[in-house]
């Protein structure tokens, strides 16, 4: 559920009419719903509700803007970062030191230096040479990082290839059957407190069966770690639930989710850890657009375009992902057409033959399901600027990050004297 919908006749974010927000701000721009934000993590609090003393850390990587870390701070979540950036960010934004989680294959010594300075909560660790070096790190600091062991488990998770990331080809974790030994090597060095093992299979699941055999494959591993003589306090279920991006996704509910790592994990006795993103997320924002003109197309549908570009939401380009486009004021006909915005690349195309709304020149459109890996991914090829963010409460809102403008990072470049 989100909180953007019709009231006479206008698509409103709340109690906003988006069209107030495309006067003010300009198009394209984000438009994020706290309530929805709020809902999203409260209902994903809720599933977990059983579980005993679960820890939440939003994925920041999927929306990293400083007012959502703020509201998802607000509701006692930590943050599951994946670079220094995002660590400062969590911090910024009022999330507790000891609630970070820190994530990824390829953590650098001095982002590693930092996390322990500050004292966050956990390290997943990815391999056994990242262990070792940041055992040496830490011992001449004078830390103990609490670390969990990152596994591959093997399993596929059904995903799209570029977001699958348990299967043994991927480059995440240590290989299922070596991960034993390591963790029991690891424990033996000094500055690291080995406390559990991490997994995350994949995103945009809509399915549990490959998270409940992925778990299963963990649960085992914690009884053979134990049986080897280590403890295991703490394990990290990472995250992945999918959301609904168009009619024909059905992902399960968080308290599907919640039942079923309750039933898979009920005698592991670990403090549990999760890392969800997208759910949170997803639904809780839009990309609001404007028809720039309707092309003639050469087939027998003409293309929409748009003022927004693969540059601003980058998901259809690289996952060839689907985001229900709708009018912000629908006349009540129907068209068929092609969406795609002006950047230079026959990728930069965001549906082909749609059913959609009637569409002419000057019209509001929205990208829908655009909250999670939308801005975040937004870049500035073709000279374009950088996407702005606002959030809207109820009546009000504000612009949450600024329009980065074609000039700004122009003034950022130089030209040596020597070339002249
Ligand atoms: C991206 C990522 C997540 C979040 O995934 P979602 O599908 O957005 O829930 C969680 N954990 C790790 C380690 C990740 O890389």
């Amino acid at each position: 559920m989100d909180h953007f919908e019709l009231k006479n006749g206008v698509l409103h974010a709340e109690d906003v009419p988006l069209p107030i927000i495309a006067a003010e701000v300009e198009t394209p721009v984000y438009v994020y719903s706290r309530a929805t934000f709020v809902r999203h993590a409260r209902v994903f609090k809720e599933a977990l509700a059983r579980l005993d003393n679960p820890h939440i850390a939003f994925a920041i990587k999927a929306n990293p803007n400083l007012a959502v870390l703020r509201i998802l701070a607000k509701e006692g979540y930590g943050a599951d970062v994946v670079s220094a950036g995002e660590l400062d960010r969590a911090l910024a934004a009022g999330m507790k030191a000891q609630d970070i989680v820190f994530s990824g294959v390829g953590k650098t010594a001095s982002e590693m230096a930092h996390a322990l300075e500050q004292d966050i909560g956990q390290f997943n660790v990815e391999s056994e040479e990242e262990g070792i070096e940041l055992s040496a790190i830490a011992a001449a600091m004078g830390k103990t990082a609490n670390i969990a062991l990152r596994i591959n488990p093997d399993v596929d998770a059904g995903t799209h290839a570029k977001i699958s990331t348990g299967k043994a080809e991927n480059k995440f974790g240590v290989p299922f059957h070596k991960a034993k030994a390591i963790y029991l090597r690891l424990s033996r060095l000094p500055g690291l407190n080995v406390r559990g093992i991490a997994l995350h299979i994949g995103s945009q699941l809509t399915s549990l069966s490959p998270l409940e055999a992925a778990f299963i494959k963990a649960g085992g591993l914690v009884k053979d770690i134990r049986g080897g003589g280590a403890a295991v306090t703490h394990v990290d279920l990472g995250g992945g639930l999918g959301v609904t991006y168009s009619g024909k996704d059905n992902p399960p509910s968080p308290a599907d989710y919640g039942e079923m790592v309750a039933r898979v994990t009920a005698h592991w006795d670990v403090q549990l850890m999760f890392e969800p993103g997208r759910v949170i997320a997803g639904n809780a924002g839009v990309l609001l657009t404007q028809v720039i003109r309707v092309k003639p197309g050469g087939g027998n549908a003409p293309f929409i375009v748009v003022d927004a570009a693969m540059n601003d939401l980058a998901r259809p380009a690289m996952y060839d992902a689907y985001h229900e486009f709708v009018a912000v004021q629908p006349n009540g006909r129907h068209m068929t057409a092609h969406i795609v915005g002006p950047v230079c690349e026959t990728g930069d195309t965001f549906a082909m033959h749609r059913e959609t709304d009637e569409f002419a020149a000057g019209d509001l459109a929205i990208f829908r399901t655009a909250g999670a890996y939308g801005a975040t991914m937004a870049s500035t090829y073709n000279s374009r600027g950088l996407v702005p963010e606002v959030l809207v409460d109820g009546d009000r809102f504000a612009v949450v990050a600024e329009r980065i403008k074609p000039a700004t990072i122009l003034a950022a470049e130089h030209v040596p004297d020597w070339l002249d």
